[in-house]
């Protein structure tokens, strides 16, 4: 008996370690199975040399509800957003 597979995704199989270094889920199952920690690759860190902060304040806040709503596909269209500003 063994708990190798406790942090893996049931569905696709990736670990916590797999979707970290992808920067993204492997299947939809991830979304819900690595919740915590695709929270926080989606949402950014704060940028120091930011020319359009404003703007991205309101795509992070965006990006924030739509984590909340489990909405990731929005999610991760909000998240290029921010990262091409
Ligand atoms: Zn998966």
């Amino acid at each position: 008996m063994t708990n190798e597979n406790y942090n893996h995704c049931p569905n696709c199989n990736w670990s916590a370690t797999q979707v970290r270094e992808r920067q993204k889920p492997g299947c939809p199952t991830c979304f819900t199975f690595h919740s915590s920690l695709l929270r926080e690759i989606f949402i950014p860190h704060e940028n120091t040399f930011s020319h359009h902060h404003a703007e991205k304040s309101t795509l992070r806040d965006s990006l924030a509800l739509a984590l909340e709503d489990e909405d990731y596909e929005l999610a991760a269209q909000l998240r290029d957003q921010i990262e091409k500003l």
